[in-house]
């Protein structure tokens, strides 16, 4: 048999498993706390849900995306993000009723995008994205802000920057476009076919391509900030304050300009300033999408939103040299010391899992020693040793592996003795 996993695509083995609980843990935890409520929406959707909503001239939606034919003759894609979905289902769930607004919603979950495998970079990742619907209150892009980068901070990550923009409102954003239209116009032809196409849809994007970073005329380019109107620069500088008080240290780049189509006012990325860090440092983007619930028929509900994924966090934490700390190891071992001893150690074990207590015995009738060693290899708090004799004196050996010691103690005191040293 010769069969692999895709190319993009990984096995997560039990030894790299509890990490990830670990950080989905941590993330309900901050979640919890902020009171961004679950949502799980379906992995796959209508395709034009992403058309619409992700935008035509984005890189995922004009390269990326896997995209499928149903027997039904439907075309379905397989989620390359989760705002579409989140923003989907606010409308068909009419969430805009809801009495407590806005409406705080997070999922942890695997997306797909057809991208060049590299470090960070996979065809299913799972991301971890909030989005708040409903508010258009600085305070709210800033709760927002701060989530993301207490999520961070919880895992122990310590070398992160915060980068800010404010991509303005629809009137800046037609001004600024028209300049830029006219800025690149003469030299179209230098740049890629990509950038050809986004002239007239989007030039913005151009900024953001990834072949022509180079060009001098992106540097040169009309800055957007020289284009907000009052109300959004009003806004932004709101933002600002509130992300102050709430003690985020940030920096301005007027140059940040997020990938998809339907950001407006703040946008925002997390970056790595590890240097282990490889050539990808972006862990989390985000930004504001007013008018996106309107443009697949829902009311006016202006929104917020950001995503990070996983992997990229766990390489951080790598690159960091921090090592989360696995809350599941092991409290008992029962080491058996012939046949006699078997039925009251499997008897030990049910009433030790009935208390919560993580334990476990040899099932490969191995002898004592082999069993010792498997005890200190799972590094187990305790052993509890039972033979023939402690079985005929209902007594069991406990012994304390920290510290090597051992002592002989009644069946009847065993669990409270355990619950009270592992509590
Ligand atoms: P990039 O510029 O790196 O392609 P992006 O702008 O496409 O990122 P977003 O769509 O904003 O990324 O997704 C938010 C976050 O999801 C990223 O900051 C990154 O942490 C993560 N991410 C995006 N694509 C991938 C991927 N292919 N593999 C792993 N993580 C990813
Ligand atoms: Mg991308």
């Amino acid at each position: 048999m010769n069969f692999k996993v895709p190319r993009g695509t990984q096995d997560i083995l039990p030894s790299e498993t509890w990490k990830w609980q670990q950080v989905e843990k941590i993330i309900d935890t901050a979640c919890d706390v902020f009171r961004y409520k679950e949502i799980r929406t379906p992995i796959f959707e209508q395709t034009d849900l992403f058309q619409r909503l992700v935008g035509d001239t984005t890189d995922i939606v004009q390269k990326e995306m896997y995209t499928f034919t149903d027997k039904g003759d439907r075309s379905l894609t397989l989620r390359p993000e989760g705002t579409a979905s989140v923003v989907r289902s606010f409308v068909e769930n009419k969430m805009f009723g809801y009495a407590d607004q806005p409406v705080k919603l997070y999922y942890t979950g695997p997306m797909f995008r057809y991208e060049r495998q590299q470090a960070g970079r996979y065809r299913q990742f799972v991301q971890f994205g909030a989005e708040a619907i409903g508010s258009a209150d600085p305070a709210i892009d800033a709760e927002l802000i701060t989530l993301a980068m207490d999520v961070y901070k919880r895992t122990g990550l310590k070398q992160l920057k915060l980068v800010i923009n404010s991509l303005g409102d629809t009137e800046c954003r037609s001004a600024h476009k028209e300049a830029l239209v006219n800025h690149f116009t003469p030299h179209i032809a230098e740049f890629c076919s990509d950038c050809q196409s986004r002239l007239e849809k989007n030039p913005l994007r151009i900024l953001d391509c990834k072949v022509d970073y180079e060009n001098p005329l992106i540097a040169s380019a009309p800055s957007l900030a020289n284009y907000l109107n009052e109300e959004s620069a009003n806004y932004f500088s709101e933002v600002k304050k509130y992300l102050t008080e709430a003690n985020i240290p940030f920096e301005v780049d007027p140059t940040l300009v997020r990938g998809l189509d339907y950001y407006n006012h703040t946008a925002f990325e997390i970056m790595s300033t590890s240097e282990g860090f490889g050539a990808i440092t972006t862990l989390c983007g985000g930004g504001r999408y007013n008018g996106l619930a309107e443009e697949i028929g829902g009311p006016s509900a202006p929104g917020i939103g950001f995503a990070m994924s996983i992997e990229r966090l766990l390489l951080a934490l790598d690159a960091e040299g921090i090592a989360l700390v696995n809350e599941s190891e092991l409290d008992v071992y029962i080491v058996t010391l012939g046949e006699s001893a078997r039925q009251p150690a499997f008897s030990i074990l049910r009433r030790l899992r009935n208390e919560n207590i993580r334990s476990d015995m040899d099932y490969m009738d191995r002898k004592m020693k082999a069993q010792m060693k498997s005890a200190d290899r799972l590094q187990a708090k305790f052993v509890i040793i039972i033979g023939e004799d402690e079985v005929a004196e209902d007594v069991v050996q406990l012994k304390t592996l920290s510290n090597g010691e051992q002592e002989k103690i009644a069946m009847t005191d065993l669990l409270q003795l355990l619950k009270n040293n592992l509590a």
